[in-house]
């Protein structure tokens, strides 16, 4: 669990931004505007800034000056190479572009959450325990034996926990290239064995022409 502020001026894409991380167990501030934002930054613990580069009263690119030590993520609508840059160099950590699929974003968060170690490296289930640093799953204290694309799957599910995923999503989540196959078939087969494997009958679920969700 992680204490993250959303700053973002658009009211519906604010809103989904958290309903999102607090599915998956975040605790959100939103902001929606750069003076309230930079109000919350000094008054408050954080461990992330989700941040919209156009913003009334102050901009992304004027806030996050005054920030240190906490990892931002900026948002932004523009593709502008230069915009990219200079987000980049004024220390954002990384730069999402708008319209983004909420996977997308969990992702990068889980990824700066993890590097900068404010997110847990272990996260239990049942009687299991995963490990994201070894990238292993113990149950009872004995390892699981999982192949890497089964762990990158339970991955996936687990940073988007309580959220369903299309079949589409998992692939692109967990293979980095576009892949030929018969991505139907491929998932369904992964996480056949997941379940088996983890005794996870009653938490994966199959929502039937969609995907799967994590339901914890
Ligand atoms: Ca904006």
């Amino acid at each position: 669990m992680a204490r993250i502020l959303v700053v973002e001026d658009e009211v519906m894409i604010n809103e989904l931004i958290v309903e999102n991380l607090k599915l998956v167990g975040h605790k959100c501030i939103s902001a929606f505007d750069g003076e309230k934002a930079l109000e919350i930054i000094n008054s408050n613990l954080l461990d992330l800034i989700i941040l919209d580069v156009m913003l009334p009263k102050r901009s992304g690119f004027d806030i996050i000056k005054e920030i240190s030590n906490v990892p931002v993520i900026f948002l932004t609508a523009k593709s502008d190479l230069s915009d990219r840059l200079k987000g980049l160099s004024l220390g954002a950590d990384d730069y999402i572009l708008k319209p983004f699929e909420m996977p997308e974003l969990l992702a990068r968060v889980k990824v700066i959450l993890r590097r900068t170690k404010r997110d847990e490296m272990f996260f239990p289930i049942d009687d299991k325990l995963i490990d994201f640093e070894q990238r292993k799953v113990f149950k009872d204290g004995v390892e699981v034996d999982l192949t890497p694309k089964e762990f990158d799957i339970l991955d996936a599910l687990v940073t988007n926990r309580n959220i369903i995923l299309t079949r589409e999503q998992l692939i692109s989540l967990v293979w980095s290239f576009d892949y030929e196959g018969d991505t139907n078939r491929i998932i369904d087969v992964y996480i056949r064995q997941l379940k088996k494997k983890l005794e996870l009958q009653n938490r994966i679920r199959s929502i039937y022409g969609v995907g799967y969700r994590l339901e914890l």
